[in-house]
């Protein structure tokens, strides 16, 4: 009897186990068969915007690799233009900075990629300008751009509507692509907000649900 006891009690503990396991399995493959581009702005010499102490590349950087990681739990297939601190451009560069964007927008345009996400910092002269803003690329990326600006700006408390962009890796890519200026760096509370953990992870969570909706929404997941 009292292995029969135990046996009972195993199989009630299946039972309670095996929902949330499927559930598990069923999130991890929210954007299987996705495949992200994700291009983490300037690198090398090139620091981009730079405020109050803080430059622009390492944060791409850092908010690019942790979003690497949240896409890929979620089955999506990454790839990365820079994967560390370093540009793109060959040692015997004559111009970097054109051999860098070159690079970037040819693994962008490779036709096995559904979309690319570029991921900045801005800066503008008066401090009072904050806030994440969307641009996208043409009118076939506008629904992927308002999918994260709408909850970015539920996320993140604000108010932004998307922008069309006119930016060199907006303009000289085939696929759809959104470039992401996660805040400004000349406004003291973003800046310090972008540099915490915890916000990075806010951005990253809110681009990686976005891209969850949005694939949803086409009925690719
Ligand atoms: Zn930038």
């Amino acid at each position: 009897m009292k292995k029969l006891r135990w046996v009972f009690i195993l199989f009630l503990a299946l039972l309670l186990f095996i929902p949330s396991y499927v559930k598990t399995i069923q999130q991890g493959k929210l954007l299987s068969g996705v495949t992200v581009v994700l291009d983490s702005g300037h690198g090398g010499k090139d620091l981009g915007a730079s405020d109050g102490g803080v430059d622009e590349a390492p944060l791409n950087l850092a908010i690019t690799k942790k979003l690497e990681a949240k896409l890929k739990t979620l089955g999506c297939q990454v790839i990365l233009t820079r994967k560390d601190e370093n540009d793109l451009a060959s040692i015997t560069a004559v111009n970097r900075k054109k051999e860098d964007m070159n690079k970037r927008i040819s693994i962008i345009n490779d036709e096995k990629n559904d979309l690319f996400i570029s991921i900045h910092m801005n800066k503008y002269q008066s401090e009072d300008v904050k806030g994440f803003h969307v641009f996208y690329k043409d009118d076939a990326s506008k629904m992927l751009a308002s999918y994260i600006q709408e909850k970015g700006n539920v996320v993140l408390e604000q108010d932004k509507t998307i922008t069309k962009g006119n930016f060199f890796i907006l303009n000289e890519s085939r696929i759809q692509g959104v470039l992401i200026e996660c805040g400004f760096l000349s406004n003291p509370d973003d800046r310090k907000k972008l540099t915490s953990e915890s916000y990075q992870n806010k951005i990253v969570d809110c681009i990686a649900d976005s891209l969850v909706d949005y694939f949803e929404s086409k009925g690719m997941s």
